[in-house]
């Protein structure tokens, strides 16, 4: 059997490394170790917050190693996840299909969904055990003519506690992520090795004969007929540029900016984050209680069960690019008009819901959906495969996507890496 190795367990990794086991003999490599939910009580950290220990957001990563933060020069926090299941064991369990700009370039993905729809749980019952507060704010929505819709979720409510810590794992199994199908390649036959970074891909004539890896202080060579790279948005840029192989200056990231405000008892911080979303033209809002608002921003050092919020999450203009290791990304003028008038329109409902104009606060700039950096276009809409890669060498994560989303793009990533996936298997597995 041919040997593949597959870089990282998130989205788009896990996915390929399912579909491919079995048919080669596949090595799955990551970086990060096993994931845990974090484990200290939250109640006793808000306490905590009046002893100016969080000043940075980069803190978080003391407290819960699998949640990793780097900042830009505006202050925005990039989030990723480092660890088995990649950035999916921190997600919201938002799952949506969001590929209209793929069908723009040709790429139709309607196998994949559908395969995707079958193994994954997918549910908008949550519904049915909304707080108050959460049904007033989609009545809200709808009386200015909004049009929410209910987000649907990867997540089985009958185990889930509504907690409210989907970002921090989940503690209960409720949650769906992408190490259910880790597990199912090593049972279909994978390997799996953890703590294993992945510098660079080593290509001769034109061919990539395998990869540089790192294991705690020392190098070593891993042969491979075959490579899916699936490193993530930040992830995978830095291995194909120390690779030498060229990378579009089009990162994207998705930025999310909370408007909130001083309301007694809503209890967001104990219900199911993002369950509505009303979509705009380069953005959603969405209600969403932000932990690392609420932990390291001065602003929001209020009771959490007193704070009511809106997410505003930006499809941000694909500007940014990787420098000398360093990912350089601004949000442009044009970003940060939008991202305004999703501001007001916030406040708009805020007030509608009762809030003072004067007791409205802002959140802290961040962004976890990043990619774009190897985009796809119309010349690769059937091959998945771009000139400037070694035959052997594919990418399978949010690197392809040509644009951002400005939505959950876990579920397009998994299509996109099926997608990937079968094509690896007509051309390699015989
Ligand atoms: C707080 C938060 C909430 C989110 N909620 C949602 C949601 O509800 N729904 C949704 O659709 N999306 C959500 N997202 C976004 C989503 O999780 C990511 O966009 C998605 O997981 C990206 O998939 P990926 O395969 O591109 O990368 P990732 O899932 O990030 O996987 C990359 C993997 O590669 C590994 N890796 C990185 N570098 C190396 C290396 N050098 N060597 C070996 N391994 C490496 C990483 O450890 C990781 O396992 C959320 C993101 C965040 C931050
Ligand atoms: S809210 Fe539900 S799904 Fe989210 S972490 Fe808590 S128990 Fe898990």
């Amino acid at each position: 059997m041919k040997k593949v190795i597959v870089v990282g367990t998130g989205a788009g990794g896990a996915t390929a490394a399912k579909e491919l086991s079995g048919k080669f003999d596949v090595t799955i490599l990551e970086v990060g170790r096993e994931f845990h939910p974090f484990g200290v009580n939250l109640k006793f950290l808000e306490k905590a917050r009046s002893t100016g220990f969080f000043f940075d957001e980069r803190e978080i990563q003391f407290l819960f190693p699998v949640m990793k933060i780097q900042k830009t020069m505006e202050h925005m926090s990039l989030v990723k996840g480092i660890g088995m299941g990649g950035t999916t064991t921190l997600a919201t369990g938002n799952a949506v299909r969001c590929d209209d700009n793929l069908k723009r370039l040709g790429i139709n993905l309607d196998e994949e969904f559908e395969e995707l729809k079958n193994v994954i749980p997918i549910t908008t019952e949550h519904q049915k055990i909304w707080r108050r507060s959460t049904r007033r704010l989609f009545e809200i929505c709808k009386e200015v003519g909004f049009d929410p819709h209910v987000t649907p979720k990867m997540v089985d409510y009958s185990k889930c506690k509504r907690c409210g810590h989907c970002v921090l794992g989940c503690p209960e199994g409720a949650k769906w992520d992408t190490r259910r199908f880790v597990n199912a390649a090593i049972s279909q036959g994978a390997r799996l090795e953890t703590g294993c970074k992945v510098r660079r891909i080593v290509i001769s004539h034109g061919e990539a004969g395998g990869v540089m890896v790192q294991r705690r202080w020392y190098g070593e060579f891993l042969p491979a007929d075959l490579i899916v790279l699936a490193a993530g948005g930040f992830g995978t840029p830095v291995i194909l540029s120390n690779s030498d192989i060229e990378l579009e200056p089009k990162l994207f990231v998705d930025p999310v900016l909370c408007v909130a405000a001083e309301s007694k008892n809503v209890f967001q911080n104990k219900e199911v984050l993002m369950p509505f979303v009303v979509q705009q033209d380069h953005s959603i809002i969405s209600p969403y209680f932000d932990q690392l608002s609420f932990f390291f921003n001065r602003d929001w050092r209020i009771p959490a069960e007193n704070i009511v919020s809106l997410m505003i999450k930006l499809a941000d203009e694909n500007v940014g690019c990787l420098k000398d290791g360093i990912f350089e990304k601004n949000l442009t003028d044009l970003d940060k008009e939008r991202l305004h008038h999703g501001v007001e329109l916030c406040r708009e409902i805020l007030s509608r819901f009762g809030v003072k104009e004067g007791n409205i606060f802002l959140g802290t700039l961040n962004a976890g959906h990043p990619g774009g950096m190897l985009p796809l276009t119309a010349k690769e809409a059937a091959t998945f495969h771009h000139d400037r890669l070694p035959e052997n060498l594919y990418v399978a994560d949010a690197s392809l996507f040509p644009c951002s989303l400005g939505n959950p793009p876990i579920l397009t990533i998994m299509a996109m890496a099926k997608r990937v996936s079968k094509t690896c298997i007509r051309k390699f597995a015989a």
